[in-house]
This record gives C-alpha cells, sequence and structure tokens, in this order.
C-alpha cells in the first residue's frame, strides 16, 4: 500500500477493509483490490472517516458499481462504497430527500407511491442516487439534473456543503464544477423535485419501461449498461452494430449480441484489460469504417496490473 502515514481512525462504525477486492463491488465483476474499502454506516460516519484520512490520500467514491471498468491493478487509496440498502428516502417540503447510497430503482418506485410523475426512467437505472447525480444518468427522455433542487456535497474536512444545480456545469452524462474540472466533492443527498402524477401510471409506465429493458439487454450477464455514448444524431448501437462488431470478443470480454453498444462478461472469466481492448478495438474499428469517435461512458478507474 503507497502510504507513509499511520492512518489513525477512532470511533468509526462502518467496515474498514484493507487490499480487498473490487470485483465484486462492479457490475462487470472484474476490477483489482483497492487499498482501502470503506463502507460506512451512515452519513455522519462516512464524514468521520474522510476527515481521519490524510490529505494527499486519494478517495475514490463507487455507489453500485454499474458504470465503471475499475483495472486489474485496482485503485489506490480509500475507496468508499456508498450504496446503503438503509440509507434516508423521505418526502420533505413538497420535494423527495434522497441519500446518495439509495439505489436509483428504489428512488424511482417511491416516487411512484407518491404520486410524482417523470421518476419512472429511473427504474432502469442499476446504480444510486450519488451515481445518477455524477452521470446525469438519463434515459427515453428523463434526466436526473432536471429534477434536482439542491444536493448535498461532504468535503474533505468532513463539512456538508448543500449547492444548487447553477452550481454545477451539466451536460449529456456530465456533471463538473463550473470551471469545468471534475467534481469536487462526492454527493451525500439531493432534494429531488417532480410533477405530481398519478400513481397507477407510474406504476404502469415503470412496468413497461422495465419489460423493454428486458427484452433489449442482456441483463442475465455482467455488463455495465451503454459503453459508448451516442453520438450528436446517432445511435453507439447502430454504428457498432453497422461495423459487425456483434459477439466480437476479446479474451472473456464480448460485445452482446442483443444489444452491440453492451459488453458483457458471460462467463465472469474476463479481465479488465480484456473490456478494456475490446473498447479499444471497438472504437477504431467504429473510426475507419465510418469516421465516427466514440467516447466511453463508462469510467476507468485505477492502473493496470
Ligand atoms: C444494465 C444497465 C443499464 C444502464 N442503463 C443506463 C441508462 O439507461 N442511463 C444511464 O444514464 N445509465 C445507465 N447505466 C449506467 C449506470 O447505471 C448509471 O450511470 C448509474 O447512474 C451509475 O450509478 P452507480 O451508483 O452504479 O455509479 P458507479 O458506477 O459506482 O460510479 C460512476 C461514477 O460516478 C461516481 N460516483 C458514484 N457515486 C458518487 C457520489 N455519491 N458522489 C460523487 N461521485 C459519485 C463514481 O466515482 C464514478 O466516477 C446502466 C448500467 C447498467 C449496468
Amino acid at each position: 500500500m503507497m502510504m507513509h502515514e499511520p492512518l489513525a481512525f477512532v470511533g468509526l462504525r462502518g467496515t474498514l477493509l484493507r487490499d480487498a477486492s473490487l470485483a465484486r463491488h462492479t457490475t462487470w465483476r472484474v476490477g483489482g483490490n483497492a487499498d482501502l474499502l470503506y463502507t460506512p454506516a451512515d452519513r455522519d460516519d462516512l464524514a468521520q472517516f474522510v476527515r481521519g484520512l490524510p490529505a494527499a490520500l486519494p478517495v475514490t467514491i463507487l455507489g453500485l458499481g454499474s458504470n465503471v471498468l475499475v483495472r486489474d491493478g485496482g485503485i489506490r487509496g480509500a475507496v468508499i462504497l456508498m450504496h446503503d440498502p438503509g440509507a434516508v428516502l423521505a418526502v420533505a417540503d413538497g420535494m423527495i430527500y434522497a441519500d446518495a447510497g439509495v439505489a436509483s430503482p428504489k428512488l424511482a418506485r417511491f416516487a411512484a407511491m407518491h404520486g410524482c410523475a417523470d421518476a419512472e426512467f429511473l427504474a432502469g437505472i442499476p446504480g444510486t442516487v450519488g451515481g445518477a447525480l455524477a452521470m446525469n444518468a438519463g434515459c427515453y427522455g428523463g434526466q436526473t439534473w432536471r429534477h434536482v433542487a439542491r444536493v448535498e456535497t461532504l468535503a474533505r474536512d468532513g463539512r456538508f456543503n448543500v449547492r444548487t444545480p447553477a452550481d454545477f456545469a451539466i451536460g449529456y452524462r456530465s456533471v463538473r464544477e463550473p470551471d469545468g474540472e471534475a467534481l469536487g466533492e462526492p454527493f451525500t443527498a439531493a432534494w429531488l423535485r417532480f410533477q405530481p402524477g398519478d400513481v397507477a401510471t407510474s406504476r404502469a409506465r415503470i412496468k413497461a419501461l422495465l419489460a423493454r429493458r428486458i427484452a433489449t439487454q442482456p441483463l442475465s450477464l455482467p455488463n455495465a449498461g451503454s459503453v459508448f455514448r451516442n453520438p450528436p444524431g446517432d445511435h453507439a448501437a447502430r454504428l457498432i452494430e453497422s461495423c459487425g462488431l456483434k459477439a466480437c470478443a476479446i479474451g472473456g470480454a464480448r460485445v452482446s449480441e442483443l444489444h452491440a453498444n453492451f459488453i458483457v462478461n458471460p462467463a465472469r472469466r474476463a479481465r479488465a484489460a480484456d473490456i478494456e481492448a475490446l473498447i479499444g478495438h471497438v472504437r477504431s474499428v467504429v473510426k475507419a469504417k465510418t469516421g465516427v469517435v466514440l467516447e466511453p461512458e463508462v469510467r476507468v478507474l485505477g492502473e493496470a496490473p
């Protein structure tokens, strides 16, 4: 482990592991080890953990790992796992309050049950609210930040800040600081606003949306959703398919036959290096044959071994 300062954690209530595998915390089921892996008990415990870390130690946040490729060499420093089945989800001041560790599909069902319209799209996005905020996750015309009234973030000194959408540069699958830099502080909670809706209608929309996903996405195999962003005016899946890349494989990784913008790890034998090589191969073939440069939507984290 690349650390020279002793770590002095006092009174932590979460779970701290050293040199712990990240493969089981990513939906691709690949990835090396984290030097430190922390699962906080709640948001105050999270703040205490962050406060106790040496200032120079890198910190990586993971939600449900559904949009990341963690390299085989793992992640140096501390990785914090935010998903928390017990995270707070409530109606407050006519808005929905969600801790960042709430799963997005749970938020979708909660919103539907409370007569909120337009949260249904989150039912098919298998990450956390924090991940949806960080990625500006969306589908079928819905987009996370369209509904954000304010968010809470956590500074490295352990203090919480409340910020509004105006404090961020928000784009297609992208949220950055106003100067274009990567986000400085992790999200710990959000207050979301939705139009009034009808419970039965929202439930029916969720059911239809999930049925459509089951029919069109390889959900039974480890994957990380769409690998590439859609280029303006086109679909990455269409371009990849048009280049004859469906079922193209490197090592244990394969372009899905069902949805060409998905890469699957069917036998759970792929290394992150196989997936990364396949991403590179798809990019170069699509560029050579169509002239379009596909940009990855998945985030590649960590080090090669
Ligand atoms: C089957 C499938 C279908 C999918 N469909 C869609 C879709 O329709 N639309 C869509 O947009 N995405 C889709 N995705 C991708 C993914 O689910 C979303 O991007 C999701 O919002 C990621 O959430 P997560 O908690 O898994 O984030 P992770 O994958 O754990 O992290 C993603 C990024 O967000 C950062 N992050 C996570 N939590 C926080 C936090 N609390 N604060 C700051 N940064 C944080 C991480 O550091 C990382 O950079 C799909 C994925 C799968 C597997």
